[in-house]
């Protein structure tokens, strides 16, 4: 798709375009999954979208996710029955028509060790049955999620090799999705927003916000200037309050650990640990596409101003290694850690001390004038996100446009599972890339790279290819080598890599320029 080509020549086009004087329908600020959805809602409906980052596409939370596309089990144990149908039926759109390319089953295991009683066991599995039901409810196929089993003690040291023995009676096995990637479903979504029309614009700063009207900086050359909108949707994460200060947001930190896959050799599910002392609450190790796992969550309140990128503790690392480490019988330790991220969860200030937790829900806020701020809920959730604001965004502006299309529209690179399975193109680039990996070998080719040039691991140990990483800059927007290894790909998930695959990056940069 012609128009869903994002790269450098065409930001200067359109960022110029977007300052001339002329007066848009909607100013999106934010690209992460929110701001992306919400662009690509709005492109989709016949409005005229401009939609901006202050950094890059997935600067934010969005890149520091557990990278699951939850089905909504942990809210119906709330009793938020609404909250878990609505993730339940956004799973199953991303899994089967918006993003199969990008999605796939993840096994999960709840290993029955000591510390999980017979009781809690028997309740868990009573939870994995709703979570069932709530799959059949969504009309999420089985193919796509198989039904949740009970394994026995060999059964599970086959999904999990590295258990601790001690104690182990068998295991829960249930089914969530899990994505390729986070950052590469916010690529996905604005790339198939900048195929409707919309102008979508990194390294572009919203200084301050009167009314629908926005003083934005390029951030690549300090010059400032006007868009000025019919409508604005806020979508800027925990940074949302600095635009709209009635939104006011308590962040709070989730940290991963990345550890290699032969810290935990042989996982083929992902593993639940429970956290001593909680009925409800587990550690996470996660397996990865790419020979990592990752081992999460945390949850801490962060106080003070809200950081570009956020910073695990030494604490956190601690209590990971910890937990996670209890259900293994080889312990975790820090030389299992090659790297570590952190994101901020929003919570809404509810007035005085008291904070409501948005993680789980969205709000979409009206402020005086034609502006929306939308903010909380997950990466499942976007597309139901993007709808309200934009719902909302038109009743407040008195815009007319289109319905809501995008519960039939496919991100580019996305096609059913059977013909996925024949693209003619390597795995790799199947996996990441969708329907469009042929054209991405065939883009590195008419490059001159040649095929093993292309195809080749940038480095030793570090599977990303030249191939991948030239599209990223003439295809997905990336301008420097940070957009190139730390969203576009993730090398940068581990620093020792990373510092590996930059002298790729930068040649592969500089090969764009010379096209
Ligand atoms: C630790 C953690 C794990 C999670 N795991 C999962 C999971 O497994 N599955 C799931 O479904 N959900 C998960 N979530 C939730 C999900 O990650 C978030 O809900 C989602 O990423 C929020 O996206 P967003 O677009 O609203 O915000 P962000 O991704 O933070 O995007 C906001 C963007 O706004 C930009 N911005 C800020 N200020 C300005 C400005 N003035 N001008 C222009 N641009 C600006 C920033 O650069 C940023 O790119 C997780 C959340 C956390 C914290």
């Amino acid at each position: 798709m012609t128009g869903a080509r994002l790269h450098a020549a065409r930001r200067e086009r359109e960022l110029a375009e977007a300052t001339d004087g002329r007066t848009v329908d909607l100013l999106v600020v934010g690209l992460g999954v929110t701001g992306a959805g919400v662009a690509l809602d709005a492109a989709a409906r016949g409005l005229d979208v401009v939609a901006v980052d202050a950094h890059d596409l997935a600067f934010g939370t969005s890149r520091w996710s557990s990278k699951l596309v939850h089905g909504g089990l942990r809210y119906l144990a709330n009793g938020q029955v609404g909250v878990a149908h609505e993730s339940a039926r956004e799973r199953g759109l991303l899994m089967t028509r918006t993003a199969p390319h990008l999605t796939h089953a993840l096994p999960m295991l709840l290993p029955l060790l000591p510390a999980v009683s017979p009781a809690q066991a028997r309740l868990a599995w009573a939870g994995l049955a709703a979570g069932d039901l709530l799959r059949a409810a969504a009309r999420t196929p089985r193919e796509v999620l198989p039904r949740p089993r009970r394994l026995g003690r060999t059964e599970t040291l086959a999904v999990a090799p590295g258990l601790r023995t001690a104690g182990l009676r068998g295991g829960l096995l249930s089914w969530d999705g899990q994505l390729e990637d986070d950052a590469r479903l916010v690529v996905g979504l604005a790339r198939t927003a900048a195929s409707h029309g919309a102008r979508v614009l990194t390294r572009t700063r919203v200084l301050r916000l009167d009314g629908a009207t926005a003083e934005i900086r390029d951030e690549t050359t300090g010059a400032t200037g006007t868009v000025a909108a019919r409508a604005v949707v806020n979508a800027t994460g925990v940074w949302a309050g600095g635009l709209v200060p009635e939104v006011r947001l308590r962040p709070s930190r989730g940290t991963h650990l990345v550890l290699r896959a032969s810290s935990v050799p042989g996982l083929r599910a992902a593993v639940m640990a429970p956290v001593p002392g909680t009925r409800n609450r587990f550690v996470l190790a996660l397996p990865q596409p790419d020979g990592l796992v990752y081992v999460g969550l945390t949850d801490e309140p962060v106080e003070g101003d809200v950081p570009d990128v956020p910073e695990p503790s030494d604490a956190e690392v601690g209590f990971l290694l910890d937990v996670a480490g209890a259900a293994f019988e080889r312990p975790l330790g820090r030389d299992d850690v090659v790297g570590a991220y952190a994101g901020l969860r929003p919570l809404l200030a509810a007035g005085g001390d008291s904070t409501a937790d948005l993680s789980r829900r969205h709000a979409v806020v009206a402020s005086d004038g034609p502006v929306v701020t939308v903010v909380g809920g997950k990466l499942t959730t976007y597309r139901q996100m993007a709808e309200d604001a934009v719902d909302l965004a038109l009743g407040r502006s008195g815009l007319r446009a289109a319905p809501c299309r995008t519960r039939d529209l496919p991100l580019v690179g996305a096609a059913a599972r059977a013909r996925l399975a024949a693209v003619e193109a390597p795995a790799r680039l199947v996996r990441r890339h969708g329907t469009e990996a042929p054209a991405v070998l065939a883009a590195a080719l008419g490059a001159g790279l040649g095929e093993a040039g292309a195809l080749a691991p940038v480095a030793d140990g570090v599977p990303v290819t030249r191939a991948e990483l030239l599209w990223g800059v003439t295809h997905e927007g990336a301008l420097d080598v940070d957009d190139l290894l730390d969203r576009r790909t993730r090398v940068g998930l581990v620093p020792a890599d990373r510092a590996l695959a930059v002298p790729a990056a930068e040649e592969v940069l500089e090969r764009a320029r010379s096209l």
